[in-house]
């Protein structure tokens, strides 16, 4: 019987080691696996084997919900989650491509395109959930908050550190090009970010213009080129069009409310 003689102190001085080295998911699950141990004749390796895996697990998860923390996704929203029947533009393999991160491997650019609720932030959230859960360094920003936080830093006088932290995470996902202009300072903020990238670390873009478009959003043809320059050297980009997904939800909706009410249907269009 292990607990006999001497073993309870030496169990004590065990317990006492882990508890000196954090190992504390170890300590917690000694009991169980020296019984489990006992119980099954497990040799001394597989022992210590089984009980430094639960502690490994713990680190990992623990890293992982430090990612997620990190990474500041605003929806749950996964790839897995997403609808192909819903977004026939959407090149599923490509996607599935994405899903595996190989991408950040090579610093390539994923640019989503297209008009309100068609699953742009979805697809862009879905992409960073799945960087952060790879292991990958991941950071959520919306173009806007971007641009805010950059002229905040401008003032304050931390513009290279702000820089240096949009420079760090492996995958940056900036959400909402093009919903708010942003000329002048906001443009070379977000110019800088994307330069000191290129051919580094990726980028998730979303935006509802057109590239065609961007000159005005940035209020200079010469930025909006460069940046469209670096980021599509590199890249896959998606347009995703259709009928919104939102809208999609309340036609359905309202279908239904009218099929009980009347017994009739929408008129496909
Ligand atoms: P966008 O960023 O293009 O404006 P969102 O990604 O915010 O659109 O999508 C709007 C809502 O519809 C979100 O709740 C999103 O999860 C959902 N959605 C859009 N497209 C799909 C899809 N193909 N499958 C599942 N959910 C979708
Ligand atoms: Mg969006």
């Amino acid at each position: 019987m292990p607990m006999s003689g001497t073993q309870p102190s030496l169990y004590q001085q065990l317990r006492g080691h882990l508890a000196a080295l954090k190992l504390t998911a170890a300590a917690e699950h000694l009991p169980s696996v020296l019984a489990q141990a006992e119980a099954e004749q497990w040799s001394m390796t597989a022992t210590l084997e089984h009980l430094l895996a639960r502690e490994v697990e713990a680190t990992e998860a623990r890293k992982l919900a430090g990612r997620l923390r990190f990474a500041s996704l605003p929806t749950p929203a996964t790839l897995a989650g997403f609808d192909f029947d819903a977004a026939p533009g959407i090149d599923r393999k490509l996607l599935d491509e994405l899903a595996t991160c190989r991408y950040l491997e090579s610093a390539t650019n994923v640019l989503l395109i297209g008009p309100p609720g068609v699953g742009k932030t979805h697809l862009a959230v879905g992409l960073g959930r799945a960087a952060a859960e790879a292991g990958y360094r991941t950071y959520f920003t919306t173009a806007a908050d971007l641009a805010a936080r950059c002229h905040r830093a401008a003032i304050e006088g931390r513009w290279a550190t702000t820089m240096r932290f949009f420079a760090g995470p492996t995958l940056l996902v900036i959400d909402e090009l093009g919903y708010l202009p942003l000329p002048g300072e906001a443009a070379s903020a977000l110019f800088q970010v994307v330069s000191q990238r290129y051919l580094k670390t990726s980028i998730v873009l979303t935006t509802n213009r057109g590239v065609a478009g961007w000159g005005e959003v940035l209020g200079d043809t010469t930025v909006a080129a460069a940046m469209l320059d670096r980021l599509l050297h590199r890249s896959v980009v998606f347009n995703l069009d259709g009928e919104s997904y939102r809208l999609r939800d309340h036609h359905a909706k309202n279908d239904a409310l009218r099929q009980t009410a009347t017994g009739t249907r929408r008129p496909l269009q």
